[in-house]
Order: C-alpha cells, then sequence, then structure tokens
C-alpha cells in the first residue's frame, strides 16, 4: 500500500479536530505533551506506517497546517 508522508506547521493548528475526523487510517491525534503558540495541543502523525498519503487531512485543514508527500 503507498505511503505517505505528513508535516504539520504545528503553531497554526486550532486542534479543532477536522484532519483527525476524516483521516480514513485513523492516524492523526493531538499531541498531549505539547502546547503550540495559540495554546491549543496541535496535531500530530500517531502511526507512521498507517498512513496511506491519501491527502484528505490537508484538504480538510481550514488552517493550511499539513502537507501531505506521497513516497
Ligand atoms: S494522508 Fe490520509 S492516511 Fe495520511 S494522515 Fe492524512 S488523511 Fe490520514
Ligand atoms: S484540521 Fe488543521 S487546524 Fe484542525 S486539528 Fe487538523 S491540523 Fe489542526
Amino acid at each position: 500500500m503507498a505511503k505517505g508522508r505528513v508535516s504539520f506547521q504545528a503553531d497554526r493548528c486550532k486542534a479543532c479536530g477536522l484532519c483527525v475526523e476524516f483521516c480514513p487510517k485513523g492516524v492523526l491525534g493531538f499531541d498531549n505533551h505539547t502546547i503550540n503558540t495559540m495554546g491549543y495541543h496541535p496535531v500530530i502523525l500517531l502511526d507512521t506506517d498507517g498512513c496511506t498519503g491519501c491527502g484528505i487531512c490537508g484538504l480538510m485543514c481550514p488552517d493550511l497546517v499539513i502537507q501531505v508527500e506521497k513516497e
């Protein structure tokens, strides 16, 4: 299965959860150990092997936080 690489501009994440909800693989979640400059727990990739690079998270994010590359 295709693999993806996902990167985040963490300080722009407002933790709305849209990307987490719509990821078909369920591999996104909030980083409870980090607080960004806006005071939120930013989204991270919880399972690097589980991402297919489908790009849905990047499309869903209203704040252009997520960049997806397909490997
Ligand atoms: S690219 Fe697809 S599989 Fe990977 S984290 Fe985003 S929505 Fe999930
Ligand atoms: S959709 Fe964007 S702003 Fe919302 S939680 Fe995901 S990365 Fe953060």
